[in-house]
């Protein structure tokens, strides 16, 4: 039987894992390999994919590819009861006694002064961003790895001068299955990290201890941070600290990132062994008894065969090694073997095979359960039921329930979006308008007193005041939104979201995953686009920042509220609403056309954690919120504040450069001319709406600010409620903004990003026209 034939409830031990390549290879970093025991936890709502429980986590899976799984169905038998061992406090070193580790004073110290750069690397939800805001507090810079777009965040360790940790991205393994993991591994390989911090969920070791071995093997002085341990003592846990830095050969310290445990005790360690530069005591994980050691052996061999190309390309051998084993093709250019070699690699990794009765990935992925399970068994008392694993599955009974999951997602999103613009987000942006429209009348007073030139006043009230000042007070509305987002991702359900929408997704040729690129798009298109990275295959990736545009942004917000207010006064969230479906359902459209047209085949396997339900850390929301904030507000006061500016010159001014006394003379004006014939037959022939689209490319937000200076503030008079109807559908489709388009452009390329900027400029024409063409048909 296949993993597909269980039925709930029922538990199989894998007998084989078929498939190929780097999805293969996913599976098995996961944990799923050959032996171990798989339970069927449930089923998603729409029949697939399907939850499963394996090494005490959860685990999606299509049914196809559990269809390629191998496995033999096992009797209901009794749990198996862990407790061989009772619970007992046991004290691990404090810093002073400095134990195994830590040669006192002997050794040399890396020179006074040398900045000791660390690398924070751990599994998704293990608690990184949490540490990480621990450890630097606010004092961070978010940036970009070179070349790719995945986020890198660095900063100074909290009154440690000389420090710089850098925030690599949550990954399961160093293996090149997606760009996080790429990244990660070349940064470590590459740049040379003084030490790497290695932040393991304490609640789930087998899995998170998977990714510390391969670190342990890249031979970078390395400290290990048992983070959850609140949730694990909680519960009746307990781990042997000192036994697991022998059998690691590396300082464990354990922690609570949530709760501020033992994070003191974590920076003194790892500066200790950045200072010492202290390398792994231990890195031989294959145990020569096991299985007649065939996996022993060949690493072994492999070590030694590849030793030195591995010091000449500057690689870690055993590293090398191990990936060289799994036929890792990046690894085995770098380390440029000849034809002889790479025939011996080729033999003695078949003899392994043959003596071990797995395959290359199978055998070496064993090799390490099976070390992390002696570790586990050794070190660690495991509570027999965890609290918040039983509260996450009472949880999930209704948030991933056959009826209940949609139902609910639906209420959530439609809670969430009530919450920001029609109460908290409202009730703020009131608070801001009130404050800058005090100012403005404050400075237009000193201007009038101090009696200013009449075009300078003109420039800083109209100009400035009016359009930053529209913008602005859209920043609450921002932040409220990403407060839920933020909460809805740390606490988990974001998670079960993808789980219970990839069936749907599938059908448009995208996987579950692609929805949290596709929500933050609600958000704002840039950090969608580059979320995006997520994905593990190029073609999701590429289909999904497609898609983001059709996804209404919250800079597009400003556009609808303000038109909302002013014609359909006491039905604003209905016609907001029923315009954000509208980019779905064209997305939707969309995704089958590409899907048909451009990107054939099938989405990338969906092999995902369900993490437990956690309470978010306010600080974590905080910094996401600053961080949010931070970069709207740098767009606004750049992008948008630019744009205000040369817009409000070209509108002043003549092609003589004289001031205009009528607008209709601007050099605007004359530029908008040539487009509206263009926009005539969808009811937007206008200069002034011509311009303040062009205005929009820039930023969205500047669409209303430039339409109420043109207007000179008249906008609700002097447009029809069709007109305005017309805008909203084109100013949802059209273009996004620079900003957004230059993200897509750096992720796919310059030719991509001018095709979406035709391409939504044509959709957008299209659609505003049907509104149009309905509307004077049926309403005129
Ligand atoms: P990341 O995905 O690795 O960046 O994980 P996060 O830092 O976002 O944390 C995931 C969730 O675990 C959040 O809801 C945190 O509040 C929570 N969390 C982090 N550290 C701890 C901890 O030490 N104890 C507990 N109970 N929860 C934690
Ligand atoms: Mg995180």
């Amino acid at each position: 039987m296949t993993i597909k034939d269980l039925e709930i409830g029922q538990t199989a031990r894998i007998d084989e894992v078929g498939g190929e390549g780097a999805l293969r290879q996913h599976f098995l970093d996961m944990g799923v390999i050959p032996g171990a025991e798989v339970t069927l936890v449930r089923l998603a709502p729409m029949g697939d994919p399907m939850e499963l429980r394996i090494h005490g986590y959860e685990l999606t899976l299509r049914l196809a590819d559990a269809d390629q799984i191998q496995a033999t169905l096992l009797e209901k038998q009794q749990e198996q009861n862990s407790d061989k061992k009772t619970k007992h406090d046991i004290a691990h070193p404090g810093l002073g006694e400095e134990g195994k580790f830590h040669p006192k004073g002997s050794g040399n110290p890396l020179p006074k002064g040398e900045l000791l750069t660390f690398a924070l690397v751990g599994n998704q939800n293990s608690g990184k961003t949490t540490l990480f805001n621990q450890l630097t507090g606010s004092n961070q810079h978010v940036g970009n790895f070179p070349g790719v777009t995945v986020d890198r965040k660095d900063g100074a360790i909290r009154g440690k001068e000389n420090t710089s940790i850098t925030d690599l991205p949550g990954i399961y393994s160093m293996s090149p299955y997606s760009s996080e993991e790429l990244v990660s591994r070349d940064f470590v390989l590459n740049e040379k990290p003084k030490a790497i911090i290695n932040i393991v969920d304490a609640t789930n070791m087998e899995r998170n201890l998977y990714l510390t071995m391969q670190l342990l093997e890249m031979n970078v002085p390395m400290v290990v941070a048992l983070n959850m341990m609140d949730e694990l003592r909680g519960n009746g846990g307990s781990v042997d600290i000192n036994r697991m830095e022998m059998m690691l050969g590396v300082p464990v310290v354990p922690i609570s990132a949530a709760k501020n445990e033992g994070i003191d005790e974590l920076v003194a360690h790892a500066l200790h062994i950045a200072r010492y530069q202290e390398r792994p005591q231990v890195d031989d994980f294959c145990d020569e008894n096991d299985h007649g050691g065939a996996v022993h052996r060949c690493i072994h061999a492999v070590i030694h065969l590849i030793e030195d190309h591995a010091k000449r390309a500057s690689l870690p051998v055993r590293f090398a090694a191990a990936k060289a084993i799994e036929k890792d093709e990046q690894m085995i250019a770098r380390l440029q073997l000849d034809d002889n070699e790479i025939e011996t690699l080729e033999h003695i990794t078949k003899q392994m095979e043959k003596e071990r009765g797995l395959d290359r990935s199978a055998a070496m992925a064993d090799m390490r359960f099976s070390f992390i399970g002696k570790v586990c068994d050794e070190c660690v008392i495991k509570p027999r039921e965890s609290k918040e694993h039983l509260r996450s599955q009472r949880i999930d009974r209704w948030l991933t329930g056959k009826y209940t999951a949609i139902p609910i997602f639906i209420g959530v999103m439609a809670l969430v979006f009530f919450l920001t613009f029609n109460v908290i987000g409202a009730w703020l942006q009131g608070l801001l308008e009130t404050g800058i429209g005090a100012l403005s009348d404050v400075v237009d007073a000193a201007l009038t007193a101090a009696d200013v030139n009449e075009t300078v006043h003109e420039l800083v009230i109209g100009g400035i005041f009016e359009g930053v000042g529209s913008v602005l007070s859209f920043l609450p509305i921002i932040v409220t939104m990403f407060f839920f987002l933020s909460i809805l991702e740390d606490s988990g359900y974001i998670a079960r979201v993808a789980f219970f929408m990839d069936k749907m997704l599938r059908r448009i040729g995208l996987s579950g995953r692609s929805i949290v690129p596709l929500l933050i798009g609600f958000g704002c298109t840039v950090p969608a686009v580059m979320s995006t990275r997520t994905l593990p295959s190029d073609r999701d990736r590429k289909m999904t920042i497609l898609l983001t545009p059709f996804m209404s942004c919250t800079a597009k917000l400003p556009i609808y509220t303000f038109f909302v207010a002013a014609f359909f006064p006491g039905r604003g969230w209905m016609v907001i609403t029923l315009l954000y479906f509208t980019g779905i359902v064209l997305g939707i459209f969309a995704a089958l056309f590409f899907k048909k047209v451009r990107f054939k085949g099938e989405a990338v396997p969906f092999v995902m954690e369900l993490p437990n339900y956690r309470l978010p850390s306010a600080r974590n929301v905080v910094q996401l919120l600053w961080e949010k904030a931070k970069d709207f507000l740098t767009r606004a006061f750049t992008v948008i504040f630019l744009a205000t500016v040369i817009v409000w010159v070209l509108q002043s001014f003549d092609t003589h450069l004289n001031l205009v006394s009528d607008q209709k003379d601007s050099i605007l004006a004359m530029i908008s001319g040539w487009l509206v014939p263009i926009f005539a037959p969808i009811g937007l022939g206008d200069w002034r709406i011509c311009t303040s689209l062009i205005s929009g490319f820039m930023a969205k937000e500047s669409v209303v600010s430039v339409l109420e200076v043109l207007f000179g503030g008249g906008v609700s008079t002097a447009m029809s409620t069709l007109t305005a109807s017309c805008l909203l559908v084109f100013s949802l489709l059209y273009t996004p903004c620079v900003a957004a388009i230059a993200s897509i452009k750096r992720e796919m390329g310059a030719k991509w990003a001018v095709c979406v900027v035709l391409w939504q400029c044509a959709v957008a024409w299209l659609a505003a026209g049907v509104v149009y063409l309905v509307g004077t048909l049926f309403f005129a």
